[in-house]
């Protein structure tokens, strides 16, 4: 052979060998770093593991110790897919996987890294030929798995005794090892949402942390039955929970707590997570936001506009009561008006701007902008728009248009824009409608049955005012660009940064 081509070929093997070497390495490199390293095995279960998975994802990044990888496809595991990972969690439930991927997860978990088992996943594997009926999967025509059951701690059988469930109902889970660090600060125990699985095969390895009672009312077994334990299997370290049946069960503080700290303690051998979950709430210094409805139909989908986000503490009152409130300007940062108004009593007027002289927020949406057609101050000054809902002088009243296709364009930069992009949408145009000059327009469309101006900050200088005449329906409030206009306005005119 040709000394070069020798030479070539050589090389070629060691890219492919480097190549084969790389996905490992690299993998780990793409987590974000000082985080644990999960993959949750999914795809496969007589349980909803579409919705399952998803939130079990959630906990583990909600806690904020994991970064957290999911497949659906197990049987494509091998030794270099898991390199990367300290912890696999299973909520799969089928067939087996072969050979390859079977392996890779034994020699993963032997090799000192952890494993979680949650609820159903503890009867994979053909380990009880009997269950076949309760599964789709061709699963229980295939040979048990027997090493699963060895390194998971316990397997379904059909007995004596049969393993199963009673009824699902509310019960408490004790711990029965009060130093283990996955329970400690549990020392009550906790309230379960579940189904409470009795008669398990126990394997000699497993070392059972947290049991609870299993009434004979419920269909049980009249017993404590064991419903956390862990394995020490090789050098890793193995978590199984019993519970987990479906969404409400993993909704339960005391499962959130023990899968995310039994998930922890897998991994990394410690806990470090505390025994409370943390409340989901707006942060301390959230911008205090009052959302005004009122005097106009709109769809229920205009609230989510205000979901998931700690950095709002959003509160709704529906006029007249919101402008009748004792401390508005006192108790809130931003007014967001999405209400149909024209006259108030002087007192309430002298709320509303009293808000808007100290230096407050305002975002007027959509319909509010035909608020208050006869108080010249506010359409003219402050909001900088006028909607006339009835001829005013020689002045027609202004149009509306449902059902439009409409193509929103930026113009120019703004915090509010950040993120925002240009907006596609079916919405309600609005014409003939007075736009004040000295606007800063932020957004703007061609429609012909449209004004132009789409959104704008006022040239109102002693607080910040963002209007836009987009709002209508469902259509409006659950697209993204937009939601993210009115998430911008809002930190924006409270002072915050959009980012
Ligand atoms: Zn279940
Ligand atoms: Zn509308």
């Amino acid at each position: 052979m040709h000394l070069r081509m020798r030479t070539m070929i050589a090389l070629a093997a060691l890219l492919a060998a480097g190549c084969a070497a790389l996905p490992a390495q690299n993998n780990a490199r793409l987590f974000q770093p000082g985080k644990i390293r999960a993959l949750i095995l999914s795809g496969r279960n007589n349980h909803e593991w579409r919705i399952t998975t998803p939130y079990l994802r959630k906990l583990l990044v909600d806690s904020g110790r994991f970064d957290v990888r999911v497949t659906e496809e197990p049987t494509g595991m091998t030794s270099a897919t898991l390199a990367a990972y300290d912890v696999v969690v299973s909520d799969y439930c089928g067939p087996r996987w072969g050979e390859t991927a079977e392996k890779a997860l034994v020699d993963f978990v032997k090799s000192g890294k952890g494993l979680v088992i949650v609820h159903a996943a503890d009867y994979s594997f053909g380990v009880m030929p009997v269950l076949g009926d309760h599964m789709t999967s061709a699963g229980f025509t295939e040979p048990p798995w027997t090493e699963y059951g060895d390194m998971v701690g316990a397997v379904w059988t059909p007995g004596p005794p049969r393993t199963g469930h009673g009824r699902r109902h509310i019960f408490k889970v004790k711990f029965t090892v009060p130093d283990h660090p996955i329970g400690k600060g549990l020392e009550q125990g906790f309230y379960a949402n579940d189904e409470l699985y009795f008669g398990f095969g126990m394997r000699p390895g497993a070392k059972v942390i947290g049991t609870a009672f299993n009434a004979k009312e419920m269909n049980g077994s009249g017993k404590d039955e064991p419903i956390l334990w862990t394995v020490d299997y090789g050098k890793g370290r193995v978590f199984h929970t019993a519970l987990g049946h479906d969404l409400m069960a993993l909704m339960e503080e005391g499962f959130k707590v023990t899968f995310s700290r039994g998930s922890e303690w897998a991994a990394t051998g410690n806990v470090t997570l505390p025994a409370t979950w943390p409340k989901e709430a707006p942060n301390a210094d959230a911008v205090r936001v009052l959302v005004v409805t009122g005097g106009h139909a709109h769809d229920p989908s205009f609230y989510s506009l205000f979901e998931g986000y700690p950095e709002m503490a959003v509160t709704v009152d529906p006029h007249p009561f919101a402008y009748t409130r004792k401390g508005l300007t006192k108790k809130y940062d931003v007014l967001v008006l999405y209400d149909l108004i024209q006259e108030i009593p002087e007192d309430q007027k002298q709320a509303l701007r009293e808000f808007v002289e100290s230096g407050k927020g305002l975002v007027v949406l959509h319909h509010a902008i035909a608020d208050f057609n006869n108080w010249e101050w506010w359409w003219k000054e402050v909001v900088g728009v006028h909607y006339m809902v009835a001829p005013m002088g020689d002045q027609p009243r202004s149009l509306y248009k449902l059902n439009q296709e409409v193509f929103v364009q930026q113009v120019g930069t703004h915090p509010i824009l950040q993120g925002v992009g240009p907006l596609h949408m079916i919405e309600e145009t609005y014409k003939q409608v007075w736009v004040s000059p000295t606007n800063t327009i932020l957004m703007k469309t061609e429609h012909p049955y449209a004004e132009g101006p789409m959104a704008w900050v006022s040239a109102y200088e002693k607080s910040r005012v963002f209007a836009t005449m987009m709002g209508h329906d469902h259509l409006v409030h659950t697209n993204p660009g937009y939601r993210r206009l009115v998430r911008n306005a809002i930190l924006w005119t409270a002072g915050r940064p959009t980012k």
